[in-house]
C-alpha cells in the first residue's frame, strides 16, 4: 500500500520535543547520543513520533 509507505516515511526519524512538542527530524542514533537538541527550547528530551502512531 503506497499510503502506508508514505506514512512511514513521514514519521520515520521524526521526533517530538517532550517540553514544547516541537517536531524535529533527526537520525535516531544522533538523538540517542544527545547530539540533537530541540530547535525551540534546546531540550534534549525528544521522543520518536512513530511510537505514538501505533494503535
Ligand atoms: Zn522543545
Amino acid at each position: 500500500m503506497p499510503e502506508e509507505a508514505a506514512r512511514k516515511r513521514l514519521f520515520e526519524n521524526m521526533f517530538i520535543c517532550m517540553k514544547c512538542k516541537a517536531k524535529r527530524r533527526a537520525k535516531p542514533r544522533k538523538v540517542r547520543q544527545g547530539k540533537v537538541k530541540c530547535r525551540k527550547c534546546g531540550s534534549k528530551d525528544l521522543r520518536l513520533k512513530s511510537k505514538e502512531d501505533r494503535s
